[in-house]
């Protein structure tokens, strides 16, 4: 008999409008057999939304909050108990958290629905034996609370891993500062991509959503522009979600690094789209810059001299002095000078690209060394 495959469920949701997307996050879990064969009544539940940063939803950078909320009421409906965790980029504390939950629309959805905010600040530590190269994680302590985890990621472009989903999302779950660490740790894009594998493996989220309704192309996963995609897609595993989220925004999962290596790793197999059609959907022209779509070269890439590869570069036309990008940069590589402007030592660089990330100004771009044009 031939083996079934995996169900990913694709609903056309035009905006963030609450009762499209009710029905369509309703309709998403129906159609991979139901909300009640993912979680039993009396069960805590993480929902954990990609909220990178201190940002309104209407610039894409986070999960919406309509998508949180109408996953949280799923949740209540099926008589669980949701909380809604993250933990962003800087330190993972209850004043900077707050802030981010405001801004991001986190606080209304708690308000609307009763369902918690994480306030617990304490880390755990998971053993992972069968980690590739992570065989135990620093994870949030709130993991140690609940019986399930749903990750809800957003759907954009990513400078390391080409795009972020619901696989990339799971990175939230290490806390603040400690991110710095793993960056350190595992300093190139493969080490860093089997990394957060492992993760996913680890956490064995239950289901996972990705807001592909408004996404973020160009400089992602903070400095591009939101562009309309106008899908949910859901199903209870995480990459054949984010591979279908991918072809939505015209990539093979051989462009983004961390379907390439789930393939490699048995991982990713085949799936079936179920309710909306996706090929019609594709986005052939959504704006994947050329050194991430060429992502199946990043092993090439990052064997390259340090002056060959891509670099961030600090532009100071937006820039406040903040300092964020200091503190986040896991190989110290960026100095600040007397007028509080940063500059990096590329031969010191990682590439990883957290500064341009978490950049709130979006001063920082990647720019590549001009014998890359050639590769177009
Ligand atoms: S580049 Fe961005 S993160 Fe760095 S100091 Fe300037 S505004 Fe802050
Ligand atoms: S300068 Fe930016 S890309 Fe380079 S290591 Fe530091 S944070 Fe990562």
């Amino acid at each position: 008999m031939a083996e079934r495959k995996t169900v990913v469920a694709l609903r056309r949701c035009a905006d963030y409008d609450d009762r499209a997307v009710q029905e369509a996050i309703d309709a998403i879990f129906a159609l991979c057999g139901g909300i009640e064969h993912v979680i039993r009544p009396g069960q805590r539940v993480l929902v954990k939304p990609n909220l990178l940063m201190k940002r309104a939803p209407d610039r894409a950078t986070t999960t919406h909050p309509a998508v949180a909320r109408a996953i949280v009421r799923a949740v209540q409906a099926a008589g669980a108990a949701p909380i809604l965790a993250d933990s962003p980029g800087g330190p993972y504390t209850r004043g900077m958290l707050a802030g981010v939950y405001e801004a991001c629309g986190m606080r209304a959805v708690a308000e609307e629905t009763g369902c918690l905010l994480n306030d617990d600040f304490s880390t755990t530590t998971r053993f992972f034996e069968a980690g590739r190269v992570a065989r135990h994680l620093d994870l949030l302590g709130v993991l140690d609370q609940v019986d399930a985890v749903i990750t809800v990621g957003k759907l954009k472009t990513h400078g390391l891993t080409t795009m972020t989903g619901c696989v990339k999302n799971l990175y939230g779950l290490v806390p603040g500062t400690t991110k710095v660490e793993y960056h350190a740790r595992y300093p190139d894009a493969e080490l860093f991509t089997h990394m957060l594998l492992d993760l996913c493996a680890c956490v064995k989220p239950c289901f996972s959503i990705l807001d592909a309704i408004e996404g973020m192309e160009g400089e992602g996963p903070s400095g591009g522009k939101p562009r309309h995609i106008g899908a949910l897609i859901g199903g209870r595993d995480p990459h054949a979600v984010d591979a279908a989220g991918a072809r939505l925004i015209g990539l093979r999962p051989e462009q983004v690094t961390t379907l390439h290596a789930a393939m490699q790793r048995g991982m990713l197999g085949d799936y079936e789209v179920a309710g909306d059609a996706l090929e019609p959907m594709i986005l052939h022209d959504f704006d994947v810059p050329m050194r991430m779509r060429r992502a199946n070269w990043v092993n090439l890439v990052s064997r390259l001299p340090q002056r060959l590869r891509p670099r961030p570069v600090f532009t100071h036309r937006n820039c406040d002095g903040c300092g964020t990008c200091v503190r986040a940069c896991p190989a110290k590589a960026i100095g600040m000078d007397e007028a509080r402007r940063p500059h990096v030592d590329v031969c010191a660089c990682i590439r990883c690209y957290c500064c341009q990330e978490l950049c709130h100004k979006t001063d920082v771009v990647v720019k590549r060394n001009p014998l890359f044009a050639l590769l177009k």
